[in-house]
């Protein structure tokens, strides 16, 4: 296998991470293998994982109990707010970060083993990984690439032969996360809550050279010199900040868009590079409310659809003080430096979120009143519980047949009578822009929750992959109509009535 593996975070130093070894699983079986990932990453191994020992090597490699030739495995320190308390040590407690690789393009890209055993970090748990959750987490992460939502992606999922054990004995598995890395607001907490202000120094030029090297070119030459002695301008820091914004805003905006609930946006579950991470109790919205929470353990529905903005700003300002000491000493001074920066964050949440809404109904560019017509939209959905994928794409459809000449038939007209008319004169002007806005970005399917229980339970119960791969062909083309997309396409029949999700452990 040529794979050419960096340990760059490992190199940072001790403060950043445990060094050890994935523990070996019993019987490593490899279940799912994504090829196309594979070829994204340039990590070409010289087979195929259709020929048996094949995929016997590969089920060695991506289950830890052989080790890719120059990984030197880590796990890395991380703090974290979880449901707004201050957690100072959590960490990967279940996962090992591999190394990572440069792909074609000069992008790098962590490759870690979750469910490979205990660390210093595990606290009471067992360091495994359930096939379930596994499966979970490859799913819906391909769903939501092809949805065009930035997300880490799952390279492998490779069965362990050991059981793990929650209320019950469930397969344990080991999957393969990539990501542009697994810095969180909780790794610079981390450091913060420790006062070790030479190790947040270094960690954040660290995430400028892996993330942002643009603003290493905009900077003075003699800040790059101080970079190599660990110092930092205050200038810089503030750069770094913003940039961190600014991946924030596409990335919730972009569950909105597809009607996506993370679950638990705790700060150790938020990464600087704006890729959605952990996808424990993540559920998709069915019928719209802004309220709706499916994850078990968030009583105070916390993390519900709506406030997943407010979330992320509140997530962004615990960082932005893990970030004081390097802007300056006087804390008022620093503070009042970094307000602007949230101050700007809001306002662009709020002007882009009209902008995203808009396109979801075919405006490019909203005008005065878009934003109440959008607003009253919300309220007709919300009132009668409308599903929410199926109101775009309906609304797509009343386009297509009126461009067609043809007359529609649909129960969404008759509730939406009053709307309808003063939203069809709205585009009347450019109605063949606005349903191509319309079809690219309003899915026509997406992984709702009943089908993924349904092919979990399905998969794990019979082994057989055949429904989980023909559920994802139709999932990697959500805004397409295929054969199959319509056996996915129904909202639950008692409308997400009793169900929970739960972290997926
Ligand atoms: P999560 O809920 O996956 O974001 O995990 C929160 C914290 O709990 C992290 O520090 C995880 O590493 C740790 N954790 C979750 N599940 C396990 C487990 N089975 N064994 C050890 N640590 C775990
Ligand atoms: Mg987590």
């Amino acid at each position: 296998m040529t794979i050419n593996l960096s340990n760059s975070y490992r190199d940072l130093g001790e403060s950043f991470s445990q060094n050890i070894l994935p523990d070996p699983v019993a019987q490593p079986s490899l279940l799912l293998w994504n090829e196309a990932l594979a070829q994204t990453l340039g990590l070409t191994f010289d087979l195929t994982p259709n020929n048996e020992s094949d995929a016997d090597l590969l089920a060695q490699y991506f289950s830890g109990n052989r080790l890719i030739e120059g990984s030197k495995p880590v796990a890395q320190a991380y703090s974290g707010h979880q449901f707004g308390q201050f957690n100072p040590q959590l960490g990967d407690g279940r996962a090992h970060l591999l190394g990572d690789v440069e792909d074609a393009q000069g992008q790098r890209w962590d490759i870690q083993l979750k469910g490979s055993g205990v660390s210093q970090f595990s606290r009471q748990g067992d360091g495994r990984c359930a096939l379930g959750p596994a499966l979970r987490e490859y799913i819906m992460s391909e769903a939501m690439f092809a949805l065009g939502v930035p997300t880490t992606r799952c390279l492998a999922v490779v069965t362990t032969g050991q059981s793990v054990y929650r209320e019950r004995p469930f397969a344990g598995a080991v999957v393969t996360r990539i990501a542009t890395s697994h810095i969180r607001v909780g790794t610079f907490q981390y450091f913060s809550a420790r006062g070790d202000t030479d190790s947040l120094k270094t960690l954040v030029n660290y995430s400028i050279e892996r993330h942002f090297p643009e603003l290493l070119s905009e900077l003075a030459a003699d800040t790059l010199i101080a970079t190599e002695d660990n110092e930092i301008s205050s200038e810089e820091v503030l750069n770094f900040f913003s940039a961190v914004l600014s991946k924030q805003v596409p990335l919730v905006l972009s569950w909105l868009r597809v009607g996506f609930i993370h679950g638990v946006m705790n700060t150790d579950n938020t990464t600087i590079s704006g890729e959605t991470i952990d996808y424990g109790p993540c559920a998709m919205m069915n019928a719209y409310h802004a309220e709706t929470v499916f994850s078990s353990i968030d009583r105070n529905s916390r993390y519900a659809f709506g406030k997943q903005i407010s979330i992320m700003q509140w997530n962004m300002t615990r960082l932005a003080e893990t970030l004081l000491p390097l802007i300056d000493s006087d804390e008022d001074v620093a503070v009042a430096q970094l307000q602007p920066l949230l101050a700007q964050f809001h306002q662009d949440f709020e002007e882009n979120y009209l902008r995203m809404m808009a396109v979801k109904i075919g405006i490019d560019e909203p005008e005065q009143g878009d934003g109440k017509l959008i607003s009253e939209l919300i309220a007709i959905m919300q009132k009668n519980s409308m599903d929410y994928t199926k109101t775009f794409t309906s609304l797509t459809d009343v386009l297509t047949d009126s461009l067609n000449g043809s007359l529609v038939e649909m129960p969404l007209l008759s509730i939406l009578s009053e709307w309808l008319p003063r939203w069809q004169t709205r585009i009347a002007a450019f109605k063949i822009a606005a349903h191509e806005l319309m079809v690219s970005n309003n899915p026509v399917v997406i992984p709702r929750n009943h089908h993924v229980e349904a092919i979990l339970a399905n998969t794990q119960a019979t082994g057989d992959l055949t429904a989980l791969n023909q559920f994802l062909a139709v999932l990697r083309q959500p805004y397409t109509r295929l054969d199959n997309t319509e056996k996915y396409q129904d909202s639950p029949a008692n409308g997400d009535e009793n169900y929970h999700t739960f972290c997926g452990t």
